[in-house]
């Protein structure tokens, strides 16, 4: 965790279903009692961004759960990275397994999409991770130096410091089977070692790594104080109550 800011982020996903539930997860953030060295962004779908930047406390951003690499134009259904900046959105998450999987993205594009995002000033919250049968058949460390080389080449040296890297491994997302702390911990150091070999020592040091996949209230202080996990992006666990003691795990 070193000198890099801890980094908590909260994905929504297609939820929550009402407006009076938005309004309720507000209230219980701008209520809480937050650790203020801690990095908190949550991404609700696009229709809710501004209104929950207008209602949340200052201290938390919002990011986009995705965007299109082209600022604007004839791509029906989607939102640019330009739009985004001009709606004060800074963060967007992108390259997620849902994404990857149900809607077909690939590493180039996510590429195209992560290059585009840095071109509107937006910081991005890169998503990586292997499927059980590739983790199972030892392919971790290449499945995720893959899907980031295909990033590296489409970025300068200086790209990085607004990227946080989320390690999710696809087994562990919403199935209740959080990685253990030592598979977060060796699968983190390899991404910084690859980083350091790919980019540079100094990126690799500076770039936090968060860890995503079934994190909660109980698994949390122990995935914190590994030395290369510098935060959580949360799914499931960002809709309630124990959002806020994950936030403040390292506390
Ligand atoms: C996610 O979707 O980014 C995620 C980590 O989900 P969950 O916490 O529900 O596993």
């Amino acid at each position: 965790t070193m000198s890099r800011q801890f980094f908590v982020g909260g994905n929504f996903k297609m939820n929550p279903n009402s407006v009076a539930e938005k309004r309720a997860l507000t209230e219980l953030l701008n209520q809480a009692n937050l650790d203020s060295s801690v990095e908190v962004v949550v991404a609700p779908p696009s229709l809710y961004l501004i209104p929950l930047k207008e209602i949340l406390r200052k201290e938390i951003k919002v990011a986009a759960q995705n965007c299109y690499f082209k600022d604007s134009g004839a791509f029906t259904g989607e939102i640019s990275p330009a739009q985004l900046k001009d709606a004060g959105v800074p963060y967007v998450i992108l390259g997620h397994s849902e994404r990857r999987t149900l809607f077909h993205e690939t590493s180039e594009i996510i590429a195209q999409k992560t290059k585009a995002a840095l071109a509107s000033s937006l910081s991005v919250i890169l998503c990586i991770g292997e499927t059980l049968e590739q983790r199972e058949t030892g392919q971790t460390t290449k499945v995720c130096s893959e899907q980031l080389q295909a990033v590296v080449g489409a970025l300068t040296e200086a790209d990085w410091s607004k990227i946080v890297i989320a390690y999710e491994p696809v087994w562990a997302i919403g199935t209740g089977k959080v990685a253990t702390s030592t598979q977060a911990q060796e699968t983190h150091a390899d991404i910084r070692k690859f980083l350091s070999t790919a980019v540079s020592p100094a990126v690799a040091q500076a770039t936090r790594i968060i860890y995503g996949g079934s994190v909660n209230k109980g698994n949390c202080k122990e995935l914190s104080v590994q030395p290369d996990v510098d935060g959580f992006l949360v799914g499931g666990a960002s809709l309630k109550p124990e959002f806020v003691d994950i936030i403040n795990s390292t506390k």
